[in-house]
């Protein structure tokens, strides 16, 4: 099986071909179409599975470029892993003739320059740490209630680092519709209500 199979939009094949991804990996060729069928999962995966392509590719497949709101949220519980993230996204939206617009919120950087930006324009598809991301929202910064899909990445790292309320208080705030995508290398049970409350009848995938 090959992207290609997947029936993917072209700009994303595209952008696939740049970087020489042929095969999904098994947690993409998993999820993806799972996740383009809309439903919640939770994948259970170590990093340097492909993991972060397995959420992106569907977000940007479904993303509806000529509409300008918040339309996924990506919290991840680190600078690094949300750059990275970050990179990936400008990646494989590189290949749209509009710009799809990405942001990167985290905490302890320039909060006035990002606050600038959002004056401007809401971003289509905002990445960031739940600190950060929470403030944003609770301050009207962000006007996150528009999305409606919600990728929670390494949820184990997340409530390790106290994380999980602020992820909890974003979710309360989205629609009762949301999807929710938790990616996490280990399932511990302080997890669990956290995923009752929020995914509906999800498909749970250990790879
Ligand atoms: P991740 O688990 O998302 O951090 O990805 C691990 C590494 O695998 C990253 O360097 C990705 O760029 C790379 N990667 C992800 N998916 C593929 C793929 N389908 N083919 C080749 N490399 C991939």
């Amino acid at each position: 099986e090959t992207f290609k199979d997947l029936q993917l939009r072209p700009e994303l094949l595209e952008a696939l071909q740049e970087i020489n991804f042929v095969k999904p990996t098994p947690v993409q060729a998993k999820l993806i179409p799972v996740i383009l069928g809309g439903r919640s999962v939770v994948g259970q995966s170590q990093t340097g599975s492909g993991k972060t392509h397995a959420f992106l590719l569907p977000i940007f497949d479904q993303l509806k470029i000529d509409v300008d709101e918040v339309q996924a949220i990506i919290a991840t519980p680190s600078r690094e892993l949300a750059s990275q993230i970050y990179e990936d996204a400008k990646q494989l939206a590189g290949h749209f003739k509009d710009q799809i617009r990405i942001a990167n919120y985290v905490g302890g950087t320039d909060r006035s320059r990002q606050e600038r930006q959002l004056d401007k324009h809401q971003p289509q598809v905002v990445i960031g740490t739940p600190g950060r991301l929470r403030d944003f929202m609770e301050e009207h910064e962000l006007d996150l209630h528009t999305a409606h899909q919600f990728v929670i990445d390494e949820a184990d790292m997340t409530l390790d680092m106290g994380f999980l309320k602020d992820v909890d208080k974003i979710a309360g705030a989205l629609p009762k519709n949301l999807q929710m995508m938790v990616f996490s290398a280990t399932i511990p049970q302080k997890l669990q209500p956290f995923l009752k409350k929020y995914l509906t009848n999800p498909v749970v995938e250990k790879i």
